[in-house]
């Protein structure tokens, strides 16, 4: 987004504030009373509280658990600091560049410090160079040169029907709110190219996850690429120190206005001022609600009067894909020089990666979709024996080397239920226009609410969404 957009961005929420502020003034609060209350202390939450505190609004931001950020965690438990959720900032971030500026936050132009890449396909490992001509690879025509990991992507970039970030949302775009598999099969993917890229798949299985979304993210992704141009780090920065730094940075702005453990169980909204009652038996009365829980937590807050109609049910019936990673330690020196492949691995595998560190000894493996869904349902100390077991037998140098650290799956977070979103075929076009309607008071904000932009850019927009929409109210 450019700097004039973001310039008008901002004149419009002053120009709303002015008109709201005026009608401030002689307000004054009894306790646990506010303008809006906001359910969620992640990115998308904290957002639309800076700019509705910056409108002059007086917020109250309830976070369930005892850690704010939700999808932004940087672990502690680790000297590494690895990320578990977010990390990397795109070169069109404006909202998150422009947070990190005004918390004066260090951005370093990289992605992960992760080693590159090899294959491992039906249990051989394989080099990227070697792909192309692998016995291995059974890809045909032009996709044998493009890496299994790419492959998606490389299918998006050049057959791409959307022209513009917002066109997934136009009435046009139904005709493609059909499988992954589907719309494979329509360009002439082959087989094998087909199974390759379901075994990386973050959502559930190709036939029963939708292109649209995907379309929409290559789309965005592709514009970014050209942004970035020629610069070696793909345009891509990440905050020095942690993401979870412009988490704390905006809580200190916002002062004492976010509460934490304020599990939201209930909000009424039959009264001329809504009631949002926590678990913990605390009440706050505001003029307006802001949701930004993802769909597993928001379907157990009790909504009086309900949701209605495609609202109510993509609320409950939305699926969230999963991401689970498991973090080992090796003591095998540079095992990449004994068995000559790269040091982080891409697998067709019960593993998806496993990402080796280039400053230490750390290696990640990280599951996703039904495979995570796969792993979770072992104990958590089972988990790391499995993945061992699966990275021993890819590559024996690492036998009776690698000592597990710990677990983390998206999905067992009880109040974020899994690391993204995923649409069934069909349901684009049914659910997403009725998702962003606002219900009476309540209004409502998270990723899962973008419209034209990905990622945590995508949480603020859609923060930036409700707040001016309670502005204009
Ligand atoms: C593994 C992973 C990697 C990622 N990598 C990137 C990346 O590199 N770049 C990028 O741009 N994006 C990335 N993302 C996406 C990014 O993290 C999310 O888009 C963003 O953080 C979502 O913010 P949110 O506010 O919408 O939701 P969340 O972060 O999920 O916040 C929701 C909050 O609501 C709280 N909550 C839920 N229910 C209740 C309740 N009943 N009462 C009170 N509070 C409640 C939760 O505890 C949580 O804090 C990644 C995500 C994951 C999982």
């Amino acid at each position: 987004m450019s700097t004039s957009h973001l310039y008008h961005r901002r004149r419009v929420i002053a120009g709303l504030a002015a008109s709201f502020g005026a009608a401030l003034v002689p307000r004054l609060y009894a306790a646990n009373r506010s303008d809006v209350v906001i359910i969620g202390a992640g990115l998308s939450g904290l957002y639309a509280a800076l700019l509705l505190t910056d409108a002059g609004l007086r917020v109250t931001v309830l976070e369930g658990s005892s850690r704010a950020g939700g999808r932004v965690h940087t672990s502690g438990d680790m000297p590494e600091a690895p990320e578990l959720g977010a990390t990397e900032i795109g070169p069109l971030y404006a909202r998150v560049r422009d947070v990190a500026r005004r918390l004066k936050l260090t951005l370093e132009p990289r992605g992960d410090p992760v080693a590159p890449f090899a294959l491992a396909v039906r249990g051989q490992l394989i080099s990227i160079e070697d792909w192309p001509v692998s016995e291995f690879n059974r890809t045909v025509g032009d996709e044998r040169t493009v890496p299994p990991p790419a492959l998606l992507q490389s299918f998006v970039t050049r057959r791409n029907p959307l022209a513009r970030p917002d066109d997934w949302l136009e009435p046009d775009a139904r005709a493609l709110d059909v499988s992954v598999r589907d719309w494979l099969r329509s360009i002439g993917a082959s087989d094998e190219a087909l199974r390759l890229i379901n075994e990386g798949l973050l959502t559930a299985d190709a036939g029963a996850t939708s292109i649209l979304p995907s379309l929409q993210d290559g789309l965005r992704m592709d514009i970014s690429r050209r942004m970035a141009g020629s610069q070696a780090s793909g345009g891509v920065d990440r905050v020095v120190g942690g993401t979870s730094k412009l988490i704390t940075g905006m809580i200190d702005l916002l002062d004492d206005h976010v509460l934490m453990n304020r599990r939201v169980t209930a909000v009424d909204l039959t009264s001329a001022r809504a009631v949002t009652r926590c678990a913990d038996g605390s009440t706050y009365e505001s003029d307006f609600v802001i949701a930004t829980a993802p769909f597993p937590s928001l379907r157990r807050i009790a909504i009086e009067p309900a949701l209605r109609g495609a609202q109510a049910e993509a609320v409950t019936r939305m699926r969230w894909a999963n991401t689970s990673q498991v973090f080992l330690r090796h003591d095998a020196g540079e095992y990449w020089e004994q068995d000559g492949f790269a040091a982080s691995l891409w697998s067709d595998g019960p593993v998806n990666l496993y990402r080796q560190r280039i400053d230490s000894d750390l290696i990640t493996a990280v599951i996703v979709g039904r495979k995570s869904d796969a792993l979770d349902r072992l104990a958590p100390e089972e988990r790391a024996n499995f993945v061992i077991r699966d990275l021993e037998q890819q590559r024996p140098v690492l036998r009776g080397k690698l000592r597990p650290v710990m677990n983390h799956s998206w999905r067992q977070q009880e109040l974020i239920g899994g690391c993204r979103h995923d649409f069934a075929p069909g349901t684009v076009s049914r659910f997403v226009p009725a998702m962003f309607e606002s219900h009476e008071r309540l209004f409502f904000a998270g990723e899962h609410l973008r419209r034209l932009e990905i990622g945590m850019e995508a949480a603020m927009e859609s923060g930036e969404h409700a707040a001016l929409e309670i502005l204009a109210t």
